[in-house]
């Protein structure tokens, strides 16, 4: 199964590439394992997957421990608490979720103390929703100075989650915001700040993020299947 799926979901991102006149080249796509299985991770491994998306902690902990590959990565993408921040850093080569000038602070710290420059995404809420983390677009441009001068970290770009829904064009406006959003950053030249990463998109909506300029989708479902969480 998860064969046929990831055949089905590069096809729906190169149509979608071919659509938007870009290269299918520009276009990552992160396999989120969360939940799932090391067996599901080195499958989709052996078919030519090298980024998987976890969201927990201890998961990732355990999965970089067993999982010895020197051309895998993972990404953090769920909300990181600041008190377990010493334990991702190292183990993950992209962190999705920053939502907060603190939690920068954290991993900045914890990558000072490890030698280490952590590359960082900033998580927006585009849609405002109360339910979801992320700093708001009119934030953005404060913390983003205020983040960029922290040692030991490198923003990479930006992240969102939009909102679940039937009707993936529904999310368009978001991911058009999104991309706006990246270019205005870039056109400030903040030291330190590079706008190269704009992670959305996800099972339901990837191909229109894809259209509006998404170079990471984040898809679970479509790939493992549906999550059990008993
Ligand atoms: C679980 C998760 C995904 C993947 O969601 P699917 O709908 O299964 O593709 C993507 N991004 C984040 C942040 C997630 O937590």
């Amino acid at each position: 199964m998860i064969k046929e799926n990831l055949k089905t979901v590069h096809e729906n991102i190169r149509k979608a590439c071919e659509r938007a006149g870009r290269d299918e080249s520009e276009v990552t796509l992160v396999c989120v394992s969360k939940t799932k299985p090391e067996s599901d991770i080195l499958e989709a491994y052996e078919l030519g997957e090298r980024v998987f998306g976890e969201n927990h902690v201890q998961e990732i902990v355990a999965k970089t421990d067993d999982i010895k590959k020197p051309d895998i990565s993972f990404h953090m993408i769920g909300h990181l608490q600041t008190n377990k921040v010493r334990q991702v850093a190292g183990r993950v080569s992209l962190i999705h979720s920053v939502d907060s000038y603190k939690l920068a602070a954290e991993i900045s710290k914890e990558a000072v103390k490890k030698g280490l420059e952590i590359p960082i995404l900033l998580e927006i809420n585009i849609a405002g929703e109360e339910s979801k983390y992320g700093i708001t677009p009119d934030e953005l441009a404060d913390i983003t100075e205020k983040i960029a001068a922290l040692p030991g970290i490198k923003i990479e770009g930006l992240m969102t989650v939009a909102p679940i829904t039937e009707n993936p064009e529904d999310n368009r406006s978001y991911f058009r915001k999104m991309k706006q959003l990246s270019v205005d950053i870039e056109a400030k030249n903040i030291d330190n700040v590079s706008m190269n990463v704009l992670s959305m998109g996800m099972t339901g909506d990837y191909e229109v993020a894809i259209e509006e300029g998404a170079t990471h989708v984040r898809i679970g479902t479509g790939i493992f299947g549906e999550r059990n969480y008993t």
